[in-house]
């Protein structure tokens, strides 16, 4: 039995039957049939079955967002919200699929050449409980528009968010055996990345889960998108909008109570503000309100599980063990885990160096632009960076010395359908969203015809 338990209030919501290795097999097998008819499905019925899905969501949405609050405590509003953003997905798909697919013609000496877009099959999607139906729809919405089918192996504690997305795109229509949910724990990937019939991987999660999943995909000599933590830097330099940027750096931190692979977890401040930036911080920090996930006016709820809390309490202490200083917040009451600021974090921190999943914050202070930069590079991760400056030709000519997969200037890091979402180093391969996301998983295929 895999059980979804309630992190909020300790209440076992659900149990859910595993599916054996013969129900896996039979899911693999409908899978690849369904494949065989839907490969050819018109892009016009697509977008109409994707249209659907969107309006789906839409219309059930405080249904939806409350399975995401009661399995893993995300405050009700910011739920709605991820529903919300799902139902964008699919507009977009629906909308640019076709023609982010046409044929690229290509002039050789032949008579005609081009690459074609074709669908590869059956892909798998290992999903995290973070964003439990976003990570998911980032990754169905433009698989199903491109031809593929997708099988999903949720996080564990959240099931019945997994058991209603599947219900979702049935309900719009997509023929049964185009997504299937495998109630499995992550013991059985194995046999379902290895299975003749499953053509692709993609893994959003934690570097081990990654590590393991893409290891076998190589030995199946099977293709595999990672999606994995990250640890990004809130770059604020001397002459950002202080005000602005405030309000910016504690949303990419605090929101979906910091559990975030792209949230700003690492605060470094030009020195000649710190003091003045790190005041305002902290005063509105200091101001989010904590309670009941399912209150409509909770902005920081609870961390999806009991230990994921004292992991983050145990960071802390580490720190704290090598000079670094708790200025608000600090403490632990069950899967509660209060807005934190720490400072004196230098690099050798484990809050700097590791990735921190919950409202807590490093801060850090530096002096010229490349002691910035290094500082941001140091990180083991690359997923993303925030740089805050008035100065575009300045924020301009960073840009390139960066590692992340991506640099936001002025705003916080996030993702949006219109562009490719994707890290470097140990936050992975790949993109999903966009033009890039939709190709991944896509037989580019050479054409030549004379
Ligand atoms: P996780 O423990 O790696 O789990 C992610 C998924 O992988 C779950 O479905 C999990 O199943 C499965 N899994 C775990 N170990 C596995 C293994 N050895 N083999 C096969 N599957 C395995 O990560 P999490 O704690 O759920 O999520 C937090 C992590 O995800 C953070 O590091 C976060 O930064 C990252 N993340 C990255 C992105 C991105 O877009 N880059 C987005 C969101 C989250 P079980 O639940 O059954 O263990």
């Amino acid at each position: 039995m895999i059980k979804s338990i309630n992190p909020y209030t300790g209440e076992t919501l659900e149990k859910f039957k595993v599916h054996t290795k013969s129900d896996i097999s039979k899911k693999i097998k409908k899978a690849d049939k369904t494949f065989q008819d839907w490969r050819h499905v018109s892009f016009s019925r697509k977008k109409e079955l994707m249209l659907n899905l969107a309006e789906e969501l839409k219309s059930n949405k405080k249904e939806y967002a409350t399975a995401i609050t009661k399995e893993m405590g995300k405050p009700i509003s910011q739920a709605i919200a991820e529903i919300e953003k799902c139902a964008w997905v699919c507009e977009y798909y629906a909308e640019n699929a076709e023609n982010q697919l046409q044929k690229e013609m290509i002039a050789t000496d032949a008579e005609e050449s081009y690459v074609r877009f074709d669908p590869i099959g059956v892909v798998f999607a290992v999903m995290p409980w973070n964003y439990p139906f976003w990570q998911v729809f980032r990754f169905i919405a433009p698989a199903l528009m491109a031809g593929n089918v997708g099988l999903l192996k949720h996080a564990s504690n959240v099931m019945r968010c997994a058991e209603n997305i599947e219900k979702a795109i049935l309900n719009a229509g997509f023929p049964e055996g185009c997504f299937q949910n495998l109630i499995i724990s992550s013991k059985k990937v194995e046999q379902v990345v290895r299975d003749k019939r499953v053509k692709a991987v993609t893994l959003t999660g934690s570097k081990p889960a990654g590590s393991s999943v893409a290891s076998i995909a190589g030995e199946e000599i099977k293709k595999s998108v990672l999606e994995l933590g990250g640890s990004n830097a809130l770059v604020v330099f001397e002459d950002a909008n202080i005000a602005e940027t405030v309000k910016i750096c504690v949303q990419a931190r605090f929101q979906n109570t910091g559990q975030s692979c792209i949230a700003g977890k690492r605060l470094i401040i030009q020195e000649s503000i710190y003091e003045e930036f790190l005041e305002e911080f902290i005063t509105q920090v200091r101001e989010l309100k904590s309670g009941d996930p399912m209150d409509e006016d909770t902005y920081i709820g609870v961390l999806a599980r009991e230990d994921l809390a004292i992991d983050l309490e145990e960071q802390l202490k580490k720190a704290k063990d090598k000079g670094a200083k708790v200025v608000l917040g600090g403490k632990r009451n069950k899967s509660y885990f209060e807005p934190t600021i720490v400072i004196n974090v230098n690099k050798k921190s484990t809050i700097f160096k590791e990735e921190t999943f919950g409202p807590l914050i490093a801060v850090t202070r530096f002096n010229s632009d490349m002691e910035a930069i290094d500082l941001v590079n140091r990180s083991a991760f690359g997923l993303g960076v925030s740089i805050f400056t008035e100065d575009y030709e300045r924020a301009k000519a960073l840009i390139p010395q960066f590692d992340d997969g991506a640099v936001f200037v002025n705003d916080l890091v996030k993702s949006d359908p219109r562009l490719p979402f994707g890290g470097t180093k140990d936050s992975g391969y790949g993109r999903e969203l966009s033009s890039h996301g939709i190709k991944e998983f896509l037989n580019r295929k050479t054409v030549y015809i004379n």
